[in-house]
């Protein structure tokens, strides 16, 4: 069934962005429509799949994609990673979302009060750098805590905003993309404290 909340019928980046918006609003205020979470939509997919954006964030147990954005079954392509460290998987999957799914949007979310930003700090701040597999969030997040502390901001939106420029600048399908004004990038952060999602950072390549 199409609706005004459907993701599918966005035309152009801006719109997916704006309905994604929208949803988010609907999810705040405790008035979801609950979306494309019905059986007949579940077996409709079973034929494929035409997610509208790409969104890569992170596997916070409180930050669930779809349901923040008020959004179900079909509509979104998620990548989540501990603080949304982008590696090599997760530039293939951005890359295949693009050049297989044809998504008109890439958002990179962060959010508030982000476990694996707060490893990046601590270490930062100690000096004391993990040598185990965390290592990882320290040299991918590091350039983040720089920035804020140079524009003093929030870490999790100089995080969001370069989440965002790093999915804009590397990925080949992406960087094309924004060129051919066939898709946009946005980046975003998260607050668990009232439900919303605020902007960051906007690329629709013009
Ligand atoms: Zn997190």
């Amino acid at each position: 069934m199409t609706t005004a909340t459907d993701l599918q019928t966005a035309a152009t980046p801006r719109e997916v962005w704006e309905l994604l918006k929208a949803g988010n609003e609907r999810f705040a205020t405790g008035n979801t429509a609950d979306p494309h979470r019905d059986p007949e939509t579940r077996q409709q997919l079973t034929a494929g799949q035409n997610p509208a954006v790409c969104v890569v964030g992170c596997s916070d147990s409180r930050v669930p994609v779809e349901l923040l954005f008020d959004a179900g079954f079909g509509d979104i392509f998620v990548i989540r990673t501990a603080g949304g460290c982008v590696d090599s998987a997760v530039a293939a999957s951005v890359e295949f979302a693009v050049e297989g799914l044809g998504v008109d949007l890439v958002l990179f979310l962060s959010h508030e009060t982000c476990g694996a930003v707060g490893a990046a700090v601590g270490a930062l701040e100690s000096g004391e750098i993990p040598a185990g597999l965390t290592r990882l969030f320290v040299e991918k997040i590091a350039p983040s805590v720089a920035e804020a502390r140079t524009r003093g901001e929030q870490i999790e939106q100089a995080h969001a905003r370069n989440g965002a420029e790093h999915l804009a600048a590397r990925i080949p399908s992406v960087v094309a993309g924004l060129e051919e004004k066939k898709i946009g990038v946005v980046g975003a952060r998260y607050r668990l404290s009232d439900g919303r999602v605020e902007t960051t950072y906007e690329n629709f390549g013009d």
